[in-house]
């Protein structure tokens, strides 16, 4: 067991696309092993269709963050639409959570001038990643530890999976108790 320090360097595991009952759930349980937070970037209409999941989300200590209502193409939508995606999850979350959800991350990361605009006179923090674990790629889960292995993670690193299927759970399984004994501590994004 690392002691905690002020100094100690943070991680930022980040999850998008959930939540799904048959990887979260099991995700949540890992993280609650290795006392590891995180950040779970969902989407509205799985957040309103998975309630007690989300919620389970927030009361084990990891923060709930917007990533739009279905994960739409932004540049592929108008300017209202968009704004209506995220106006759409934060209600969502604030129904659950009865706070105002301040962290947002496109679809697939697209940004632009108009939508990063909108974030700001919204109060919204735009959070786009570090490093990508490449987990879409659904390779295997040796691989994925290999290239953490091989280029190594640093302070601060925002990194982002999916929870949509079990390689994050997989890999973190390997990688959680490796980065905690070279002395990172595993935290959630602050708003
Ligand atoms: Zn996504």
């Amino acid at each position: 067991m690392i002691k905690k320090s002020a100094q100690q360097p943070a991680l930022y595991l980040t999850f998008d696309d959930g939540p799904y009952p048959e990887f979260t759930a099991l995700l949540l349980d890992l993280l609650a092993k290795h006392q590891a937070k995180a950040t779970f970037f969902v989407l509205g209409a799985r957040a309103e269709k998975f309630t007690a999941l989300t919620s389970q989300i927030v009361q084990e200590g990891h923060a709930l963050a917007n990533h739009s209502y279905n994960h739409p193409r932004f540049d592929h939508i108008s300017v209202t639409e968009r704004n209506q995606q995220i106006e759409k999850t934060n209600s969502a979350i604030k129904q659950l959570t009865n706070t105002d959800c301040r962290l947002f991350r496109s679809p697939q990361g697209r940004w632009d001038s108009s939508l990063l605009g909108y974030l700001i006179r919204h109060g919204i923090t735009a959070v786009h990643w570090s490093r990508d674990s490449l987990d879409y790629k659904k390779e295997p889960t040796e691989q994925l530890i290999k290239r953490f292995n091989d280029q190594p993670v640093t302070a601060g690193d925002i990194i982002l999976f999916h929870d949509d299927n079990n390689l994050c759970i997989d890999a973190l399984a390997v990688l959680i108790p490796q980065w905690q004994a070279q002395g990172f501590e595993l935290k959630a994004l602050e708003s």
